[in-house]
């Protein structure tokens, strides 16, 4: 699912097949013309030509006549793409040092015994003792329709201790001897946060929700090679999908360097916009952070419900099909909405924007409960907190949601991965039409960004703006079709709003004179081609600072 042959060009390999091809050429000026530049400009405007001098953005016309001249013939230059809610580069820790456990689409397992077979194949070639991390499991997608226990993993080896995480990254399973390791046994007590799942007979079944800590902490961290390691990796798959800027969600300052360092060897080349995990350590120096830079903090992140497809997500309504003997299920948050807003007002008044995790109507309501206490006690102008996933909000918070300035980020892609089942197993037809209700925050003027939440789903911010405009599911159908919007608007959540909801719009997310050079060609034109197309236009290049970093 993250494989990338592509070739990315260092700034020295442009530059010499610059000067070898066109010795008078300026290689710091470019002109790009014979295309459609659709600039995402506050006008709409679609242009022929345009210059970049010095990493910057300038009229064709300012162009001087030496300059590089790129013929587009006809192709289509965008701003480049965001990825606003990830958690780079955890797709390719996961890619290079995991077991893939997804299902189709995005991987191969569709029963427990592929899921036992991938895991006993790994076990094979693993050191006995050595753990195992497998990621991506979807108990709703496995023939059998329920989580993997501890037994099951028993079965891959109980050699090894073996932990894999959901595709939710909410819940996770440990096999026997992990849970050892882990010291979760039938006496153990139930934890502060979570739930350790147990059978008729008391004893741990190996599931653990919303509290994976409990065992991941016992896993040996990555080194700093292989973290760089999979920052170079994922570096070239989000490039090769036309994303030049990342807003990475929950990350520690330890990640923050190690983006600074992987910038330093050439092997990081996207611009990435920080959100750090709550608990920022006393001597992190935020202004220095927060400052300028291809690698920036913006932000804190907070997790306050879990997620539908895992049945955490909060709602105020229990799930339309609930799990076995909890009729009134309805999910639950992470802490009180009390305890969320102390936390928040801290940050607020630190001068951080805050992105609050919440997919269900009740966690969402205490994410806006939070950010409007902050606002009351500490105002502050243009402050554009965030509410991530935002999926089942009610149309009166979308309404509060304006008022308070809040701006969503919207897990879009659930409609195609996950929309059969929310309409048929964890919302039901009528919520599920709403999920992600992209058109009414459009009609209330809401400023959002869609996103893939990878490794949660792979990165591709186009499939992103086709499950906008279509809302198709896996299955064919069209989920909640009122709430498609047109695809311009699609374009910008992920260009222009994506810039503004990261506070990067002076620089970034659309194509005009003075900003970054960050620019993405593709074959065909979004705003003309057929809608159902438009996933599967493909991206031919990718720029940043007007220096070409991916070639198809
Ligand atoms: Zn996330």
């Amino acid at each position: 699912m993250l494989e990338s042959r592509s070739m990315t060009i260092t700034r020295r390999a442009v530059l010499g097949a610059l000067t070898a091809g066109l010795a008078q050429a300026d290689p710091a000026e470019t002109l790009y013309q014979n295309g459609r530049i659709v600039t995402l400009d506050a006008q709409s405007r679609v242009l022929e030509a345009i210059g970049v001098r010095a990493g910057k953005i300038v009229p064709a016309a300012e162009v001087s006549r030496g300059a590089r001249v790129v013929n587009l013939r006809g192709r289509t230059l965008l701003p480049g793409l965001y990825a606003a809610h990830d958690h780079f580069p955890q797709g390719g820790l996961a890619a290079l040092y995991q077991v893939d456990l997804n299902s189709p689409p995005i991987g191969p397992v569709e029963t427990m015994a592929d899921l036992i077979r991938v895991l006993k194949e790994r076990a094979a070639r693993t050191p006995a003792g050595e753990w195992i991390v497998g990621r991506g499991y979807d108990d709703t997608l496995l023939r059998e329709q329920r989580h993997p226990e501890r037994r099951d993993l028993d079965e891959a080896s109980s050699a090894h201790p073996i932990w894999i995480v959901h595709t939710s990254g909410h819940l996770g399973v440990a096999n026997s001897r992990a849970l050892a390791i882990a010291k979760i046994a039938k006496n153990s007590p139930a934890p502060s946060s979570g739930v350790i799942r147990r059978g008729p007979d008391g004893e741990p079944n190996g599931v653990i929700e919303e509290n994976g800590g409990l065992v991941s902490r016992h896993i040996p961290a990555f080194t700093k090679e292989q973290r760089l390691k999979a920052i170079a990796h994922d570096d070239r798959v989000y490039l090769a999908k036309g994303v030049t800027t990342t807003s990475i969600m929950g990350v520690s300052p330890e990640r923050v360097a190690d983006l600074r360092a992987s910038a330093e060897r050439n092997e990081f080349h996207l611009n990435a916009v920080c959100y750090l995990s709550a608990g920022i350590p006393a001597n992190f120096d935020t202004a220095a952070a927060m400052g300028g830079g291809r690698v920036r903090v913006a932000g804190v992140k907070y997790w306050q419900d879990g997620s539908l497809q895992g049945y955490t997500g909060n709602l105020t309504a229990p799930y339309y099909k609930t799990p076995e003997a909890k009729p009134d299920w309805h999910g639950y948050s992470n802490r009180s909405r009390e305890e969320l807003a102390a936390s928040v007002l801290k940050q607020h008044r630190a001068g951080y924007q805050v992105a609050i995790h919440a997919n269900g109507d009740l966690g969402i309501d205490e994410a806006i409960y939070a950010i409007r206490e902050a606002a009351k006690a500490a105002p502050r102008k243009d402050v554009r907190h965030r509410i991530e996933h935002c999926q089942a909000p009610r149309m009166d918070q979308l309404d509060t949601i304006r008022q308070l300035s809040i701006t969503p980020s919207f897990f879009v892609g659930h409609v195609y991965y996950w929309g059969d089942r929310h309409r048929d197993i964890f919302l039901g037809p009528q919520r599920a039409a709403h999920i992600s209700p992209l058109a009414s925050a459009a009609k209330r003027g809401i400023p959002f960004t869609v996103h893939n939440d990878t490794p949660v789903t792979p990165v591709d911010p186009l499939l992103l703006v086709w499950c906008a405009v279509n809302r198709i599911t896996r299955e064919g159908k069209v989920l909640g079709p009122e709430e498609r919007i047109p695809v311009e608007a699609a374009l910008r959540s992920v260009t222009s709003s994506a810039a503004w909801q990261t506070f990067g719009e002076r620089t970034s997310g659309s194509i005009e004179a003075g900003k970054s050079a960050d620019l993405v060609v593709l074959e065909k034109d979004p705003l003309t081609i057929e809608p159902a197309q438009i996933k599967d236009i493909p991206v031919l290049e990718t720029i940043v600072g007007g220096e070409t970093v991916y070639r198809r």
